[in-house]
């Protein structure tokens, strides 16, 4: 069983519309496959009818902007009630803070002589997608000004960087908080990818504080790193994920199935969205499960 739990689509910064997700991870072989985009869940019905239909096991889920300590941490949460009124206010906040940046990230490229306006940033991002930095760089690739994405952050969008405007985020206990109470579970996503904000003791508060797993297998991880979260997770009882992070084309070296995760591991974290779906009385949505073709 191919089981990958973090992927994105149009409806944030993938390239890949919900449906087509759906259809590219049925190719890929994978059983099982999440959608978590950046704090969104415009794209759960579009995936969901495209799993119905092509027959793959659907996880809805989202990936949440948090900080801890001033620093960033993505916060994958899974199965909660999209309609949770906190929950849902809370991600058009981050969502809003994202938008609104745009004028000042604009503004700062323009200044330094680079020809680029908020209707081409939008114009590289899906109609009502999660405008964020990965749509500037896409418009900065369409002008010629870098050749990707990855070249975009270190050299103009990345913290430090001079078109870099920071924006609202959750803090993670709260976003933890907030999953828990819509009847889902939250997954630290890709801990020590870039930094070691989240260290061996603040994952064991987080773990008592409600945290279901970790997000262990993961591109941006060494061998070393994975072998210690592993660890980890085990000793604190958490879930052990394994997943692609795919962004389409948006992101090389994160294809569908990259990393996956074990099925003991996956059915573990059904159970406790099952058990937190049960004691938060909210009518979360269940793994949409579809016979494959
Ligand atoms: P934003 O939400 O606008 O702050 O943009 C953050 C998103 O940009 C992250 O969630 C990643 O998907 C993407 N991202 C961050 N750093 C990089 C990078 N170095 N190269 C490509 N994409 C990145
Ligand atoms: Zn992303
Ligand atoms: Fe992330
Ligand atoms: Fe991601």
């Amino acid at each position: 069983m191919q089981i990958d739990l973090h992927t994105h689509s149009t409806r944030s910064d993938g390239t890949a519309t919900p449906a087509e997700l759906v259809a590219q991870a049925i190719e890929h072989g994978l059983d099982v496959v999440a959608l978590t985009d950046h704090d969104t869940t415009d794209g759960w019905s579009e995936a969901a009818e495209a799993a119905g239909e092509l027959g793959i096991t659907l996880v809805r889920g989202m990936e949440i902007s948090t900080t801890y300590d001033g620093r960033s941490v993505h916060l994958l949460g899974y199965l909660p009630d999209p309609t949770y009124p906190p929950l849902a206010d809370e991600l058009g906040r981050i969502r809003s803070g994202r938008d609104g940046r745009l004028p000042q990230m604009v503004q700062r490229l323009q200044a330094m002589g680079i020809e680029i306006t908020e209707d081409d940033v939008r114009a590289a991002g899906a109609e009502g997608a999660v405008t964020g930095r990965p749509h500037v760089a896409d418009a900065l690739v369409a002008k010629g000004v870098v050749v990707d994405r990855d070249e975009a952050f270190e050299t103009l969008l990345g913290p430090g960087a001079a078109a870099y405007v920071p924006r609202y985020a959750t803090s993670l206990l709260d976003a933890i908080d907030l999953v828990r109470a819509a009847g889902g579970v939250s997954v630290v996503a890709h801990p020590w990818g870039r930094g070691r904000v989240l260290t061996p003791e603040v994952l064991t508060m987080l773990a008592e504080r409600g945290l279901a797993g970790i997000e262990v297998d993961h591109q941006t991880h060494t061998a070393e790193q994975r072998a210690l979260l592993g660890e980890i997770a085990d000793e604190l009882g958490l879930v052990a994920t394994g997943s692609s992070d795919y962004h389409g084309t948006g992101k090389v070296d994160h294809d569908l199935g990259c990393n996956t995760t074990d099925p003991a591991q996956y059915a573990r974290l059904v159970v406790a969205a099952t058990r937190a779906r049960q004691e938060s009385g909210r009518p979360a949505p269940e793994v949409l499960e579809v016979a494959g073709p």
